[in-house]
Order: C-alpha cells, then structure tokens, then sequence
C-alpha cells in the first residue's frame, strides 16, 4: 500500500515542487539508454504492421523568446540561414526514413508539426519544408495535419499558408489573457495577437481550432483565472486544453529557485490549481462542451478528434523528425540528439540522429498505454484483455480498490471510470501502476 500516493490533507494541499508532473510515456526517459540504440536499427529493418497507424512527428527547436516555464528543447535569436540549415536536416533524417524497411510505401495517418514553435518558420520555409517531406513520405491518407502556434507570429497571409500546406488542426498557445502575466512569465505574446490570429483562423476554415491555457502561471489570481475562462469561451473554440503548470528542472525559474535556495515555487498550490482547471471544464460544460480527457473539452466530440493524442496512446507507431524528438518504431522508443550542433553533424554525415532508446518489455507495453489511456478518463477493461491478455481488475484491483474508497474512480460498464476528482490529478495517481523499479525515479 506505501506505493499508493498519499491522499491525505497533507498531499493534496501539496505546493509546487521542481519536478515532472505531466506523465508522457512510459517507462520514465532516465531508463532510456544510449546503449540500447542498436535496437533502433534492428526495428527500422523490418516491415511496420500495416495494422498499426504511422504517424509523423515534426520537432520546429525555435521561439522568439524562452518562457520562464520552458522545458522544452528550443533555441531563440536564430536567423534564416540557422533555421534553413536545421530545416535540411529534418529533409535528410525524414530521406533516411524513406528508405527504410519499417516505412516501405506506408502513409502516415496523422501528422504533428510541435515544438518550439512550428509558427516561427516563414512562409516561404514552411512550403519548403512540407514540399519536401511529402516527397519522401505524402500526406495524401493522412487524416489530421495537426499545428501549433505562437500567437504574435501569425499574420494572415502565414496563416492561408499553413492552411495550404494541409493543417486541419490548429492550437494556439495562448496560456493567458492578461498581457501583465504574459510578460512576467516571459511569453513572446500579448492578448491583442491572440484574438487577431484567432479571427484571421476562423476566417479560413480550419476545421479544428485549439487553445491552450495554463493553470498557475507565475502572477496568476483567482479572478484573474475566471476571466481567461470567460474570454476563451466568448472565443467557442473546437477544443480547450488546460495544463496545470509544473516546474521541471530545466526551467528559467527553477534555475531561479535554486540561486535562491528556495523549495517551493513561486506558482499556485496544487489543489488550487486544480480548482482552476476544474472551473473552466465546469463553465464550459455549462456551455454544451465535454471533457475528454483531464485537460480538455471540446465542442463536439462526434466531430473535434485529436487522432495523434489518440493514436498515440493506444500504441501507434511515430517517426519523429528534429533535435530532441521521441519516436516509437515497431515497438521500441527512441530520442534523437538533444544538441542541435550534434543532431545536425550526424544527419548531414546521413546517420540517424539517435541519443537514446529502449524495448519495452510487452509488460511495459501494456502498462504504458493503460496509464496513457486513464488520461481520458476511461478505460476500457476489454481492449486491454484482448490486445495484452490483460485483466486489469486481477492485475491492479489492489490500487483500484483504494482509489475507489479515495472518490478517484469506480469501476463500471467493463470500464474504469475516473470522477472529475481523480481526473484533475491523474498523472499523480497514474505512478501507482508503474512496475516498482520505475517508482519514485527522476521522470526525465
Ligand atoms: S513558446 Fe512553448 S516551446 Fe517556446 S519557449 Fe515558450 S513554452 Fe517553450
């Protein structure tokens, strides 16, 4: 029982600690091993499963500024010449791709233009780039061109051109409302540049429009929170993502934190955050929206599909392009050179660019996608008896059992079903299930 996390007072009034909250994968990225690369090349010489959906992850390492939150690979005060060197290397890798057993004539179903910020690329590197990428792989089956953006960095005539080259999604980092807060957490945007960009993209009909929003960015109140809510419902976007902020280690203000030998962020308390998050997928419920997953609602969830959040958590394979970025390939993970300098010497030798990887176990396999899978909220007890032979009430009635007494989730309909209490903080509830030795480690 000591690997259940606690749910007293105590653990959940918990403050903001440095630290990984946010679950992405599984098992943790400190298991992944440089040793283990040589299974990347064993997997992309045989055939993909013509069963298992490709998609096509594409790794844009730049931004106008560096969020004090960021803990993303990104690079900023670049110029064009930089950005077209890096731009020919993400061609290279995806022509090694190409010419692969793994790939062999398979189209990928969905594809994710992330970073950085895939908005920073002018429009005249953007039809480079895609041009080039179908060449080696077309998008023609693909079902979801997915895009995020920097508000301040679209203008019209960039945004006709991400329609152009095939984006059917599009999310707008627009974190907060309140110019006062971006500016104090370092954001390269003000609110003005969100709702012109947001007009502009309704204008041209994308079919998929999503804001992001953070809980608890630095400076953030609670009437500050309600209004946020309130502008990005007047907005009716097709979907809402909202994340509870988090301080991982390689943030400007965890580097801060540490200069002044301080513990405790300076950002909201978890159960405050939560309560916040909580509130806008209220409000927007009110408002016909339905939350599916523990960061989103969406406007119609017949219609609004975000198929590489889906795809990926049911264990689809992903090619992912550019410094830093993670693939899955026939059934092993990997991470590209996380040093632009080293990922582009090694492309432009045209050896692929790994850092690290590792083989789940099917154990590991099975586990990695039911905690991916509880972050919607529902889980289907069948599917993981008859893809992994799997009973998760066998397997897991321990946890599922105090979890139930905690008012996390029920079990129902052949489904694990988490309350809205257990959604808002599933990724703190979600280590139970990790095999012992991936307990209480460093995430990344
Ligand atoms: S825009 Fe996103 S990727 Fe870029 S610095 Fe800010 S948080 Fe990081």
């Amino acid at each position: 029982m000591s690997d259940i996390p606690k749910t007293d007072n105590q653990a959940v009034q918990e403050k903001t600690q440095v630290g990984n909250y946010f679950i992405s994968n599984y098992p943790p990225f400190s298991f992944w091993s440089p040793d283990n690369v040589v299974d990347v090349q064993r997997a992309l010489e045989h055939q993909g499963d013509p069963q298992t959906p490709l998609g096509l992850y594409v790794h844009i390492p730049f931004c106008r500024k560096r969020c004090h939150f960021c803990y993303f690979r990104v690079y900023t005060g670049v110029n064009s010449s930089q950005v077209n060197t890096t731009l020919d290397g993400v061609v290279n890798e995806m022509k090694m791709y190409a010419d692969k057993p793994f790939v062999n004539g398979r189209r990928p179903e969905f594809i994710y233009f992330g970073g950085g910020t895939p908005s920073f690329l002018s429009t005249t590197q953007l039809k480079s780039l895609t041009d080039r990428l179908k060449e080696y792989l077309p998008w023609d089956q693909a079902k979801e061109v997915a895009f995020e953006c920097e508000p301040g960095t679209l203008t019209e005539s960039k945004l006709e051109v991400i329609k152009e080259i095939g984006v059917t999604r599009l999310s707008l980092g627009v974190e907060n409302f309140k110019d006062e807060i971006l500016e104090y957490n370092g954001r390269a945007h003000r609110s003005k540049e969100v709702f012109k960009a947001y007009d502009f993209a309704r204008k041209l009909g994308f079919d998929h429009i999503n804001i992001d929003l953070i809980a608890g960015m630095m400076g953030e109140t609670e009437t500050n929170w309600k209004e946020c809510v309130d502008k990005a419902l007047e907005m009716q976007p097709d979907a809402l993502t909202v994340y509870q902020m988090e301080i991982p280690y390689n943030t400007t203000i965890y580097k801060e934190m540490k200069e002044k030998h301080e513990d405790i962020a300076p950002v909201a308390d978890w159960q405050t955050k939560r309560d916040w998050v909580d509130y806008a997928f209220n409000k927007f419920q009110e408002n016909g929206y339905a939350v599916n997953s523990a960061y989103t609602v969406v406007k119609d969830p017949d219609k609004v599909k975000f198929l590489y959040r889906d795809r990926l958590w049911e264990g689809a394979d992903l090619v992912s392009l550019g410094v830093a970025s993670f693939s899955h390939v026939n059934g092993t993970h990997f991470q590209n050179e996380h040093d632009l300098d080293t990922y582009l010497t090694r492309v432009t030798k045209g050896e692929l660019p790994v850092y690290r990887a590792l083989t789940p176990t099917d154990d590991e396999r099975f586990i990695r996608e039911f905690v991916l899978q509880c972050k919607l909220g529902h889980v289907a007890v069948e599917y993981f008896e008859k893809k992994f032979g799997q009973n998760l009430i066998q397997r897991f009635g321990e946890i599922f059992e105090q979890y139930q007494q905690d008012g996390y989730l029920s079990i129902q309909d052949g489904e694990i079903q988490f309350s809205r209490l257990g959604l808002l903080q599933v990724d703190r509830l979600l280590t139970a299930f990790f095999l012992p030795e991936h307990k209480n480690v460093r995430y990344a």
